[in-house]
């Protein structure tokens, strides 16, 4: 399977402003002194092996939106947040040939930063495309509808030409669609939230995000363990520090880092990827909490070692 990250950011949509872009280049030029830049191939490389990714890239700035390609027929989504809008596009224009025109999006909930894609969201609006939205929520296709609705948006319900479905899960049933195995779990979040695990041909990957672990619940019958068992790939919500998460944060519905490698770790999990980032926190910031939560990783790792990243819009990740 592959997995495309659309959007990773926590909460709103945090785009890049052209001070912190002619900071990007500040800072690569700076490191350029002194290196042999003189050719194309010779800048890629310097790019690619010389630069933090914090000033080559950038975590990114859309909210929550994750593609898995499982090699079906058809398009699996986690959430539709505004990175869904360029998902979308890529449809549109495209880039799937051999796909059919359904779409799955599995809804960890209808807070506003997970859904605000889709009404900038193009083959809902044509005829022929298939949406079917599955959630957990009894409320969700009223959260969907409502965005649809004066004075918030001036395009009703009605006017979108797809053939729009909604499907409720219950939590711990297996469900198959097109060829993959999916099971919810509910997560401690303001009005609940679900993580989805995906498994297919012996690969699995488990999208858990708006998710808030106490230290003092964690133990071997923890459920997120179980969840969490052996999975390819943990996309988690990593969106405070360990410092805000227990302090100022907490009750806040999320969690933190150094909570997901202790998670992971326990379940035997072979890659935490950190996921709904803090928009407060710059390229820089969330570059060296990345480094922190790999070096705690290493300290305190015991069985085999857990690879560590953070998400950023544009990554694809084959598991
Ligand atoms: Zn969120
Ligand atoms: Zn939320």
């Amino acid at each position: 399977m592959l997995v495309r990250f659309w959007g990773t950011r926590g909460s709103l949509p945090t785009p890049l402003n052209a001070v912190a872009v002619r900071e990007k280049i500040r800072r690569a030029l700076r490191e350029s002194i002194g290196h042999d830049i003189s050719t194309p191939e010779r800048l890629e490389t310097f790019i690619d092996e010389k630069l933090a990714f914090s000033v080559s890239g950038t975590f990114g700035g859309n909210s929550s939106c994750v593609e898995i390609e499982s090699g079906g027929t058809q398009h699996i989504l986690c959430d539709m947040g505004s990175g869904g809008r360029e998902f979308g596009n890529a449809i549109m224009a495209q880039k799937y040939p051999n796909k059919e025109k359904v779409i799955n999006i599995f809804q960890s909930h209808p807070h506003w930063d997970h859904i605000m894609g889709f009404p900038f969201f193009v083959p809902a609006y044509v005829p022929g495309f298939k949406v079917v939205i599955h959630g957990c929520h009894a409320n969700l296709e009223e959260a969907y509808r409502r965005q649809h609705s004066e004075p918030g948006f001036p395009v009703p319900w009605a006017a979108l030409g797809a053939d729009i479905q909604f499907v409720t899960l219950e939590p711990g049933k297996e469900y198959v669609v097109d060829g993959v195995t999916v099971r919810a779990l509910k997560q401690h979040h303001s009005g609940d939230s679900y993580g989805y695990r995906f498994e297919k041909n012996g690969k699995s990957i488990v999208y858990t995000t708006d998710s808030e672990h106490k230290f003092e619940l964690i133990d071997d019958d923890y459920p997120f363990i179980h969840f969490l068992r052996g999975a390819d790939l943990v996309i988690f919500d990593a969106m405070y520090s360990l410092a805000d998460s227990i302090s100022i944060k907490e009750d806040w519905g999320h969690s933190s880092n150094i909570i997901g490698v202790e998670l992971a770790q326990r379940a035997g999990a072979k890659h935490l990827c950190m996921y709904h980032h803090e928009p407060n926190y710059d390229d820089a910031m969330i570059e060296r909490i990345m480094q922190e939560t790999i070096r705690y990783e290493e300290l305190s790792e015991e069985g085999d070692s857990l690879i560590v990243s953070s998400a950023y819009d544009g990554r694809e990740i084959v598991v």
